[in-house]
Formats: C-alpha cells, structure tokens, sequence
C-alpha cells in the first residue's frame, strides 16, 4: 500500500496524510464491479439474446454516467465543506471542489465504479426479466419481448423510477460522508471535534451500532470503523460538533483546494 504523505503547508499549517482517504481509495478504485451478466445469456435463444442486446446499457452510456456522477459529487462535495466552513462561523473562506491529489481520484474512482455498478446491475436485472417473460410466453417474439419491458409504463420505467432515486441518493451521501471525513481529517488537529452519526433513526444492524456510538470521540474514529453509507440509500452521515473559531483560524484550514 502506497501512501501519499503530503507534508506541504498551506498557510503554515501542517497538512497531514489522510489514511481514511487512503484506504477508501483503494477500496473504491479496486471495488469489484457487481453484476456478471454475461452469465446469464447462456441459455438465451437466439431471439432473446438480442433483446438484450438491443436493451442493454454499454460502455458509452457507462462513460456518460460516469461523467455526469462525477460533475454531480464534486459539486456535492464543494457544497459540504462549504457548510462545514458556515458550521465554524468561516463566512470568510470559499470551499472549492478539488481540482487534484488523492481527493479527486478518490470522487473519479467511486463515480467510475458507481456507473459501471449502475450499468451492470441493469443488465443483470434486464436478464432476468427477459428470462422471466419467456418463461410465462414461450411463444414470444422480439416485439412482445420490446412491448412487455420498454414500451410506455413497461418494466424499464418501472426499473428506473426506483433506481435514479436510489443512486441519486445513495452518491450524493457518500460524498457528503468523504467531504467530511477529509474536511476533519486535514483540520481535525486545530478543531478536535467530537462526532455524531445522524439521523438517529436505523433500520439496519450496521446502522443502529454507528448511532448507538454516539457522541463519537473524533469524526475520525467513526470512519476508522464504519464504511458509511453503508448499504445503498441509506440516509446517514457523520455530523461534527466543535465550536465556532476565529477568523484567523478560519484561514488555516484546509477547505479543498
Ligand atoms: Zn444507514
């Protein structure tokens, strides 16, 4: 495992490594891709094979959503710091988004994996649903295949409707969590915040233990311990508490750039 140490000053603070960072980057550039649809064309016939061909979503549709979830989380991201700096009474300091360094490959890392995930989970689930309508239609031809998955409120819309929300969601607090996580990474030693994990409500087992730790120590040892979101759609973030600092102060601190 490499690790950046970037030692530089900004405004003569000392900027520290950020190992969660470091081990998130790994974690989201070398992430497996879920869905191996390929698999389940197999057994297809001839006709149903290119239902799924004529359907399914390919590397530049991949490259496109990449690209538009990566302009949407480093605006995200830009956003969050930007309220972190409102939280410290920073009125004064401007957030950016990052422009380069482990920041930014780490956003270009997970919005990659994010459309190929998105993509593949499509066509995986397109599969499935090709399989099922020539289970219940032997008989079907290409155009009751077309009819039965995109034609007007078909199975395609259906899919999307839920899916848009939940990736929409699922990305935007995943950066919400790694612009926090940096943000008091590189400024915790002058802000020493403690931590909550918000909301309080949890449905799930992982999410009832972060908010079972609260008040959290520091931000950091939060995300030392947890993967947060950890599942799609979950709603929770890590809230920071310290108190408001001076404007000189406000200048030292790390805000993106
Ligand atoms: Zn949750």
């Amino acid at each position: 495992m490499t690790t950046v140490v970037r030692t530089g000053s900004i405004f003569g603070l000392r900027v520290r490594p950020t190992p969660w960072l470091e081990q998130t980057r790994q974690r989201w550039g070398e992430r497996a891709i879920p869905g191996d649809w390929q698999k389940l064309l197999k057994d297809f016939s001839p006709v149903q094979k290119l239902v799924h061909l004529t359907g399914r979503r390919a590397a530049d549709y991949e490259a496109e959503l990449g690209k538009r979830l990566f302009d949407e989380a480093r605006a995200t991201y830009r956003e969050t710091i930007q309220d972190e700096l409102g939280k410290l009474g920073c009125a004064g300091r401007t957030a950016v988004a990052p422009a380069a360094g482990p920041e930014l490959s780490a956003i270009k890392d997970r919005s990659n994996w994010a459309a190929a995930s998105v993509a593949n989970t499509y066509n995986v689930e397109l599969a499935k649903e090709i399989a099922r309508i020539g289970e219940d239609t032997p008989t079907a031809n290409r155009n009751v295949y077309a009819y039965r998955l995109f034609h007007g409120t078909g199975w395609d819309e259906a899919y999307w409707r839920d899916k848009s929300t939940e990736v929409a969601q699922t990305e935007s607090i995943t950066m919400v969590n790694a612009a926090i996580a940096d943000f008091y990474a590189r400024n915790g030693d002058m802000l020493q915040p403690t931590a909550s994990v918000l909301p309080l409500a949890a449905v799930c087992s992982i999410c009832q233990e972060m908010v079972a730790g609260n008040p959290w120590r520091s931000v950091d040892e939060v995300f030392r311990q947890f993967d947060i979101p950890p599942h799609p759609a979950c709603p929770h973030y890590v809230y920071a508490i310290s108190g408001r600092i001076s404007n000189e102060e406000c200048m030292l601190l790390w805000a993106g750039e």
